[in-house]
């Protein structure tokens, strides 16, 4: 008999949802996590008196009453939803390019509408019918990733779907401010408007339009927290500090793992919740499929981000915040922004997370905890000399604090505490490479219509949950997770 049925590398997102649901379907499972807290990317922790969230910035899924949606669901499958208090953030986002855009849109499409008409008038029809092409393409493209025949797909998905959202935005409007305020979404997957797919924004701005965007008090790490717990809980066995350094396979079928201290553990399935190259990276050569590596050949290992985290002692409002969400972004170039993710050069364009306006609990009275964002590829990091490393971080750091004074003047002298994260940093406590947040860049090559590396890994037993077998972010994982048990749970039954 084998030690556990099942193993689970890594306890981000979706290995804790694969864990929990397996675990609690009476899979004997042994999650293994390198790190010393469950979560991944979805941890937070602590500085002096303040406690930083390290990667959530919006949550969607969630839905509100009367008009819950997939997570809620999620959570209460995973016995977890009582243990969790979710905080509705009431703007979409505040959206400043200095001197040209300065808008906030609420949370909901007629109140965007307003918004954008107050700020760039006669545009309010045109908004509309964005706003109208949004919902239809999620509508049917939602119906395609469940399968609907293409035949019985409306063809607004086929004309508009693939399209790039600059298109897209460039055929509705003439005003580089306004589509500047619509697109900003972009940097939540990565890719700018230029190559991104019109219906991968479209699926965002839905998400958060219709179903609005949540934080969790406790942060993400009350999540992960509580989802371990779950598992726990139905009996799973949990093992931190400890990683995965081989997968094991007899005849081409996995039947364990060995762990770093060397010992084997023996398990007929394992779902990896670990980067697809250091996944196939551990199992013997021989054992990779040729489709596998023809297919890995052909990926670019995404974006990873620069994270400044501040405890601030002074107020929200004290300090001008107005909204949970702002991105601020030198200019309304786009293209330019996203070439220098790949250099040093100034930053030029933050996500805001003011997480006291909304509060998530972690920041003292009368204090703030906020952080402040850019995307960034770790190539240029990687050839910055150790001993620079230190100054260049601190003074890559004070670009980003150059564009937040444009919204949070006089914020410097409101530092408490402060904490720095380079793409290397996220590549350390993650164990991916290049740090990358998303995993593979998101670009139309990546399009579930394109690859299905979750699907088919070529290797009996192996089994492929998270950002780099399917779509980064927070809702998407925790769903891979457990829609791979799930998936694995019926072919037992079979
Ligand atoms: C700073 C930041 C901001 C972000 N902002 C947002 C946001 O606002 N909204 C959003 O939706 N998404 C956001 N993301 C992205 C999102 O957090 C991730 O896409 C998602 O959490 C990834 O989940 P995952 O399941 O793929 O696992 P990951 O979080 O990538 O975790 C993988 C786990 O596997 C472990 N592991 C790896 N190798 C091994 C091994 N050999 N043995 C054992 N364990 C191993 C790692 O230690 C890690 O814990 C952000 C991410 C970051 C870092």
């Amino acid at each position: 008999m084998n030690d556990y049925d099942a193993v689970v590398i890594g306890a981000g997102n979706a290995g804790l949802t694969a864990a929990a649901t397996l675990q609690r379907a009476g899979i004997r499972t042994l999650l293994v996590e390198r790190h010393n807290v469950p979560g991944g990317c979805a941890t937070s922790f602590r500085r002096g008196r303040f406690e930083f969230e390290v990667a959530l910035h919006q949550l969607s899924g969630l839905g509100v009453e009367g008009q819950a949606f997939s997570l809620r669901a999620l959570f209460e499958g995973l016995g977890v939803a009582d243990e969790l208090e979710f905080v509705q953030e009431h703007d979409l986002y505040r959206a400043v390019v200095p001197g040209v855009v300065d808008v906030t849109l609420p949370a909901d499409w007629s109140g965007a509408a307003d918004a954008l008409e107050a700020a760039f008038p006669g545009n309010r029809s045109r908004v509309e019918r964005f706003f109208q092409l949004i919902r239809d393409v999620t509508f049917w493209q939602i119906a395609a990733m469940r399968g609907l025949p293409a035949e019985q797909i409306d063809p607004v998905l086929f004309q508009q779907g693939l399209r790039s959202l600059k298109d897209v935005l460039d055929d509705h409007f003439d005003d580089e401010g306004l589509k500047c305020a619509l697109g900003t979404y972009w940097c939540y997957v990565g890719q700018p408007p230029s190559r991104l797919r019109f219906q991968d924004l479209a699926l965002t701005l839905f998400a958060y339009l219709e179903f609005k965007p949540w934080h969790v008090r406790g942060g993400s790490q009350a999540m992960s927290t509580a989802i371990l717990g779950s598992f726990l809980k139905a009996g799973g066995e949990a093992r931190f500090n400890t990683a995965v350094e081989r997968i094991l396979t007899r005849r081409g079928k996995v039947v364990g793992v060995r762990l770093d201290d060397g010992q084997e553990v023996s398990a007929g399935d394992v779902v990896s919740n670990a980067s697809l190259p250091l996944t196939y990276g551990m199992l013997d050569a021989g054992t990779v499929p040729a489709a596998v590596r023809d297919d890995l050949a052909t990926r670019r290992i995404g974006v990873s981000g620069f994270v400044l985290h501040m405890g601030l002692d002074a107020t929200p409002a004290e300090l001008g915040f107005t909204t949970s969400t702002t991105f601020v972004n030198v200019d309304t170039d786009d293209d330019r922004t996203f070439a220098s993710m790949r250099s040093l050069e100034p930053a030029r364009g933050i996500c805001v997370s003011s997480y006291d306006i909304a509060p998530i609990g972690f920041a003292p009275t009368g204090a703030t905890h906020v952080s402040l964002m850019t995307l960034q590829y770790a190539d240029a990091w990687d050839k910055v000399a150790p001993a620079d490393y230190a100054r260049t971080k601190f003074a890559y750091a004070e670009t980003l604090l150059d564009l937040v004074e444009h919204i949070a003047p006089g914020i410097r002298d409101a530092i408490e505490e402060v904490d720095v994260a380079t793409p290397l940093t996220m590549a350390r406590y993650l164990g991916h490479p290049g740090g990358a947040i998303y995993g593979y860049d998101q670009d139309a090559t990546e399009s579930w219509l394109f690859r299905n590396s979750e699907r088919q890994t070529h290797v009996p037993g192996l089994h492929l949950a998270g950002s780099w077998a399917g779509i980064g972010g927070f809702q998407p994982t925790l769903e891979a997770g457990t829609r791979v048990a799930r998936r694995l749970l019926r072919s037992k039954a079979a």
